[in-house]
């Protein structure tokens, strides 16, 4: 665990996943690898396996869950844009990542982003 009294002398604690400030009365979670702290919030929104993907994307690709929550998302073209920009070097597993990183990025848990491309793949 870190210091909590001592670490907010110096600087406000940020989630790790959607970067809100985290109060100081509110209870916290500690990821189990790398230490990040995570708000209630997230903590109901994404189970622990999913925090640790959401974190290592974080970590490859920059941004935060609902940076641009606001946007338009459409999986389908996003997943277009990726398969052109890979061409022969398509690697479905680094798409995969690419496009749940992309979900996360507009405020879309893991689960939501599966069952959208569940729906995706019956139609
Ligand atoms: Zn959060």
């Amino acid at each position: 665990m870190i210091n909590f009294r001592d670490h907010m002398i110096s600087e406000q604690i940020k989630c790790a996943i959607c970067h809100a400030d985290i109060n100081v009365s509110s209870p916290i979670f500690q990821s189990k690898f790398n230490y990040s702290v995570i708000c209630s919030r997230c903590k109901n929104l994404f189970n622990q396996e999913e925090i640790e993907i959401a974190l290592n994307l974080f970590t490859l690709y920059g941004g935060y869950f609902g940076k641009y929550r606001d946007d338009q998302f459409s999986i389908i073209e996003r997943l277009l844009k990726i398969v052109e920009n890979e061409d022969e070097n398509f690697n479905p597993e680094i798409t995969d990542m690419k496009l749940l990183h992309f979900a996360l990025i507009h405020g879309i848990t893991p689960g939501e982003f599966n069952r959208s491309l569940e729906a995706l793949i019956k139609d």
